[in-house]
């Protein structure tokens, strides 16, 4: 079998080093010919050095020079700018694009690998909340698989193997409730940035992190679900499991349930992603059951995280709220990271940036990033950023 060459977009973040630390085990089976990063020129430097790509992309145009410098003496291409993601997207210098970048940043580069008729091992969430049919139609269009990395996706699509002529019940997301599960407003009111980046079963960056202590990752993760495998939102119904050994199931029409379980590790899903259809062998930790004492479920308590009833309204209603919600999110996180507003005005923020922007029912492209800008602009007004 021939290498597969892959394009890491965001290959710097928590996915990104992660899917290099599985390629760097798979050599025979992978290489790495496209790096990008937004800000952090110096670990894709190191990692250019090491995995001797074929393109690296650094975002922050600033950051060029230092780059170029510092691949002087390689063969490595460098190309610079927000441009540069989608103009490389096309290039034929890759077989399968993971889309590691954070936020709707992603969207165009993912587009742009579609167009181009490359497979999209998918991270980058946000995407497909924020245009998710415009982006399965590219998909379908041109007859490429975008494969599941989010762990309750990869779940969902590993119990659909198999399954081809079966139809869906429904689908079940695992959510392990993050760092505040039970707490109540009283309580979150005072949450500070450095507690909420502090979560029980995973380390990711920073943004989705947040995400997952408010719960608006599991709205995302329902939205996602929903482009991923065309379900109806009554569909998807949240769990909380807060082992995280689960990583969701599927109920099919007979009523049986299929669940894929495991150690809560990305590095599964990712390499699950890359290696498509096959399972490649590893020495990750197993699951032992004979050490595992139980496995539990609750009711999400959305009454208190009120960004998954959000989100499940932005599912419900569909057109362009999904990318209100989503653009409103993204700019209340970043308000949030930096201490400039508190736990529970996240949920304000994303609730009024919902009323106020106009609802589009059919949008175009164009018009989900109009909405994009306009719910930005009008999210960063109320936190006078
Ligand atoms: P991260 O913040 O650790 O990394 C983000 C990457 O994107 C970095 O390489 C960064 O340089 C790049 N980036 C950031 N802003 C950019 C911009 N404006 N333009 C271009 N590149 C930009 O994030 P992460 O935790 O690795 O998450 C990446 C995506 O994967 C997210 O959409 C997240 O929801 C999803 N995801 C992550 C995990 C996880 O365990 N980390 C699990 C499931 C899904
Ligand atoms: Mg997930």
């Amino acid at each position: 079998m021939s290498q597969k060459r892959i394009a890491i977009f965001g290959s710097t973040g928590s996915i990104g080093t992660q899917a290099l630390e599985v390629i760097a085990a798979n050599k025979d089976k992978f290489s790495a010919e496209v790096l990008t990063a937004q800000n952090n020129d110096e670990l894709l430097v190191q990692q250019a050095l090491k995995f001797n790509p074929y393109i690296v992309v650094i975002g922050d145009e600033k950051k060029y020079p230092k780059v170029k410098q510092a691949l002087a003496r390689t063969d490595i291409q460098v190309f610079a700018g927000e441009k540069a993601l989608e103009e490389v997207a096309e290039m034929d210098a890759y077989d399968l694009m993971l889309a590691a970048i954070v936020g709707y940043a992603g969207l165009k580069p993912t587009l742009q690998a579609l167009e181009s008729g490359k497979p999209v091992a998918l991270a980058n969430k946000e995407t497909l909340v924020v245009a998710g049919d415009i982006v399965m139609k590219k998909a379908l269009e041109k007859r490429v698989p975008v494969i599941p990395v989010d762990s309750e996706h990869s779940a969902i699509f590993q119990c659909l193997v198999g399954e081809t002529r079966n139809k869906i019940e429904k689908v079940i997301l695992t959510a392990s409730g993050g760092p505040f599960r039970g707490k109540k407003p009283n309580f979150l009111v005072n949450v500070k940035r450095d507690h909420a980046l502090q979560h029980p079963n995973w380390t990711m960056g920073a943004k989705i992190t947040i995400d997952s202590a408010t719960l608006m990752n599991k709205g995302l993760e329902m939205i996602e679900a929903k482009w991923l495998f065309n379900l109806k939102p009554d569909q998807i119904q949240v769990v909380i499991h807060p082992q995280s050994i689960i990583h969701s199931m599927v109920q099919f029409e007979d009523g049986s349930i299929k669940s894929q379980m495991g150690l809560p590790n990305m590095k599964l899903p990712i390499q699950y992603a890359l290696g498509f259809p096959h399972r490649i062998p590893n020495d990750m930790p197993r699951l032992n059951f004979r050490s595992m004492s139980t496995l539990t479920f609750e009711e999400p308590d959305i009454k208190t995280f009120k960004n998954l009833g959000l989100a499940i309204d932005a599912l419900t209603k569909g057109g362009n709220l999904p990318c209100i919600l989503n653009a409103a999110n993204e700019i209340a996180v970043y308000a949030f990271l930096r201490n400039r507003i508190g736990f529970l005005d996240m949920t304000e923020v994303v609730e009024q940036t919902m009323v106020k922007i106009p609802f589009i029912e059919s949008p175009t492209l164009d018009e989900y990033l109009d909405t994009d800008g306009e719910a930005r602009s009008f999210a960063a007004s109320l936190i006078q950023m």
